[in-house]
């Protein structure tokens, strides 16, 4: 087997990982990262449109797994969309060079103060409103799509409706800011560069528009000399040495999945930013399997942040559809998160089929009343979440459906899902190391000397938004911390 010795890895490069690396590389430290998923950027394999599913769709299946609609016949590849099916739930996670920023929809939204205070009581919010989320958004990129080019754009119509229905029935809505270059945007529609959210690329990752972070974060790290990436590895487990230093059992994997190399990876300190699910899964695997050291809150406070599908069919009547082409890029929600009975946020979201399908589509975010776990047994990771966690969800849900419907005529999407609801749809699964709870203030693993955590699993389970603005934000704030504290040296 091949032997690595490394002073520091990253396990996973989505947003936690990425961030960590950037720093630390500027920190003048060298860093080796280790993605599961293929470098796309390097692989000069071009993304696949959701109308014609290719080598990107999915992470080795025969089928695609979008939430609708799905198409047998693709040949088994390392795709940048997976998901992850429990009874309950279906998770959708992304999996190459960037993660998740690959395949989610840039929807960048910073939470509100008052609920960022009520999920994080004992972190300094001025400090966060003044610095960390700035920070964030100026690294990320985020920007906002022009009024005027939103009204005279037709795809652009599903969100026109979808807002002017909204404030028929009562609700109000806000403009969302996204990673997606909105300048690259008003080129592609008038075709002067290669369209991408106009040619229905989104979750199986945009060739073009998209500032994900293989071109941000990630891109500014390489730059620095002093990361270096290793995609197609994936970590299998973790044992933490008498010495107190991690060695890391490696697969490094061809585009088909399989194994060609079994390699060794020695370190004396280990960045966990596998993702929610990831960073869970190899924290409990490696205790079921090698004692890995773990506090009892390892896997507590889980939740789906609230993810619950909704739409609507025959959006016609008053309305006129909602159109034939649609941008991939949402840039609309409704607000109604102060509604004390009803408090939700729901993003009016594309459905691009090529066709008016005269559905509208919504991704609501609530409040979890109700947090769910994570094990590990006989060789699998368990999620306890069943309909009790979604009940309060569903309710909402449907308040906002009967609401629309009676304003503007439609129906409950049953065309879209069983009965109209999907609950088991969940695009942010967080929590289980919250931060402060299963690790220090900073994301340092209790029990551990060495080991940290940074990425989604530090937030309970809930943000009332979109969440990666503030995994970038609360990652910010770690590794600045853990640098200062010469955690690293
Ligand atoms: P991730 O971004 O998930 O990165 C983890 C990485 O670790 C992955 O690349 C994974 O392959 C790798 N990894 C995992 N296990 C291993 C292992 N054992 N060995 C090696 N590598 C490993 N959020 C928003 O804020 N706005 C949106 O508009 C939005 N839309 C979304 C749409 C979709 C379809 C999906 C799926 C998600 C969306 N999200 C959105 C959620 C957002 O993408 C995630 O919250 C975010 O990516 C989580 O960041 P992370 O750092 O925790 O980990």
């Amino acid at each position: 087997k091949e032997e690595i010795e490394a002073p520091i890895i990253i396990i996973g490069s989505g947003y936690g990982g990425a961030v960590a690396a950037l720093r630390l590389c500027e920190a003048g430290k060298k860093v080796i990262m280790l993605e599961m998923g293929m470098n796309w950027g390097k692989s000069g394999i071009p993304y696949s449109s959701m109308l014609k599913p290719d080598k990107s769709a999915a992470w080795l299946k025969n089928k695609t797994i979008a939430p609708f609609f799905n198409i047998f016949g693709l040949k088994p590849f390392t795709g940048v969309l997976d998901r992850l099916d429990f009874e309950h739930i279906n998770i959708w996670i992304g999996r190459g060079v960037g993660g998740g920023s690959l395949v989610n929809g840039g929807m960048a939204v910073t939470p509100k103060k008052n609920y960022f205070e009520e999920v994080f009581p004992r972190l300094d919010s001025e400090k966060f409103y003044n610095t960390y989320f700035p920070r964030a958004t100026t690294e990320l990129k985020v920007n906002i799509i022009r009024e005027d080019f939103l009204n005279d754009c037709p795809y652009y119509k599903f969100t026109r409706v979808g807002e002017a229905e909204a404030h028929k029935a009562g609700f109000k809505t806000i403009r969302v800011p996204n990673v997606y270059d909105f300048n690259y945007m008003e080129k592609e529609y008038k075709n002067e560069v290669p369209r991408s959210a106009f040619r229905t690329e989104v979750i199986y990752g945009n060739n073009h528009g998209k500032n994900s972070l293989d071109k941000t974060y990630l891109q500014k790290a390489l730059d620095t000399g002093n990361l270096k990436i290793f995609d197609l590895h994936s970590v299998n487990d973790i044992a933490l040495n008498d010495d107190k230093s991690y060695t890391l059992h490696v697969n490094q994997i061809d585009t088909s999945g399989k194994t060609i190399v079994e390699k060794v990876f020695h370190c004396k300190k280990l960045i966990l930013a596998a993702g929610t699910m990831g960073t869970l899964q190899l924290l409990l695997k490696s205790n079921a399997e090698n004692n890995l050291p773990l506090h009892e809150n390892v896997g507590k406070n889980w939740g789906n942040n609230g993810n619950f599908m909704t739409g609507r069919n025959w959006v016609k009547p008053l309305s006129g559809g909602t159109g034939a082409q649609q941008s991939t890029i949402p840039v609309g929600g409704v607000d109604n998160w102060d509604d004390p009975k009803y408090p939700f946020f729901a993003e009016i979201a594309p459905l691009p089929m090529g066709m008016d399908v005269a559905t509208a589509l919504y991704l609501q975010i609530n409040k979890v009343d109700k947090k769910g776990s994570v094990s590990y047994k006989n060789g699998k990771l368990l999620l306890d979440w069943n309909e009790s966690h979604t009940q309060k969800m569903k309710e909402h849900a449907d308040y906002f459906i009967k609401k629309m419907n009676k304003a503007n005529g439609g129906t409950r999407a049953h065309l879209l899902f069983k009965n109209g609801f999907g609950a088991n749809i969940c695009y942010h699964p967080l929590g289980g190391c919250v931060l402060g709870e299963a690790t220090n203030e900073f994301g340092k693993l209790k029990n551990h000397d060495h080991l940290f955590v940074l990425d989604g699993s530090l937030i309970p389970g809930t943000i009332g938004v979109n969440p990666f603005v503030t995994i970038v934000a609360i990652t910010e704030y770690c590794i600045e911390n853990l640098i200062n504290q010469n955690e690293f040296s």
